[in-house]
């Protein structure tokens, strides 16, 4: 198993290098996001070590950037707690799993062992059907390549269908998930948001199954 580790703590680095050769894995570094980014593309990494806080490209944006060329080698994060990066960002960048520095080595051992378990599936952070294309962390729509505009009530609607592409979901259901439950829903809500919906991303992209519910289709298919 070969390990990419970036980070530009030169001591740490060596600690960690040190630590997973005992271990039996073979290990590069990189000292800078910039590098490690170059590593990570041409390199057959099993998985990769990342600090978040890096000279030249941020660990944020080295994993945003090999997810969006589809590279899905295991990300396990580590994170200074300076209260400034906060975990959740680093996951809806695309990391797997993080650590909050000072860590301790057999936590960090046993996390990189579950990774590596887990293998590479593909896990993308854009979610897409058709030529629709959802963002959930940039909170970010396109249409056929442009950009739409959605109120948070659109986007949590077309969230919801596009994670459940080509399956027709209930009217229930979408009251269930995407409404609030506390709040008294009139029943309409539903097909009034399907209805502004079909504005922003063209009628033929929403389609009402009679009885059923509401299906995402593929534009012109
Ligand atoms: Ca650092």
């Amino acid at each position: 198993m070969r390990v990419l580790v970036v980070e530009d703590e030169e001591r740490l680095a060596i600690a960690l290098r040190r630590g997973l050769q005992a271990e039996g894995f073979a290990v590069d570094i990189a000292g800078d996001g910039q590098d490690g980014l170059e590593l990570a593309r041409h390199g057959d990494y099993d998985a990769m070590i990342l600090d978040v806080m890096l000279p030249r490209l941020s660990g944020y944006r080295v994993v945003r950037q090999l997810r969006a060329e589809h590279k899905w080698l295991p990300v396990l994060m580590l994170s200074a707690k300076d209260g400034e990066y906060d975990q959740a960002d680093g996951l809806d960048c695309g990391a797997d799993d993080y650590l909050t520095k000072p860590f301790s080595y057999v936590v960090l051992l046993a996390r990189l062992r579950a990774l590596l378990r887990r293998g590479t599936p593909e896990r993308p952070t854009v979610l897409s059907h058709g030529d629709v294309e959802l963002d959930p962390a940039l909170r970010k729509v396109t249409v056929a390549g442009e950009e739409v505009v959605l109120t948070a009530r659109e986007f949590a609607l077309l969230e919801y269908l596009i994670r459940r592409p080509g399956e027709v979901v209930s009217k229930t259901e979408l009251l269930d998930h995407v409404w609030d439950a506390a709040l008294e829903t009139a029943a309409n809500a539903v097909e009034v948001y399907v209805g502004y919906l079909r504005r922003k991303i063209g009628r033929e992209r929403l389609e009402t199954v009679r009885g059923a519910g509401y299906r995402l289709a593929v534009a012109g298919a």
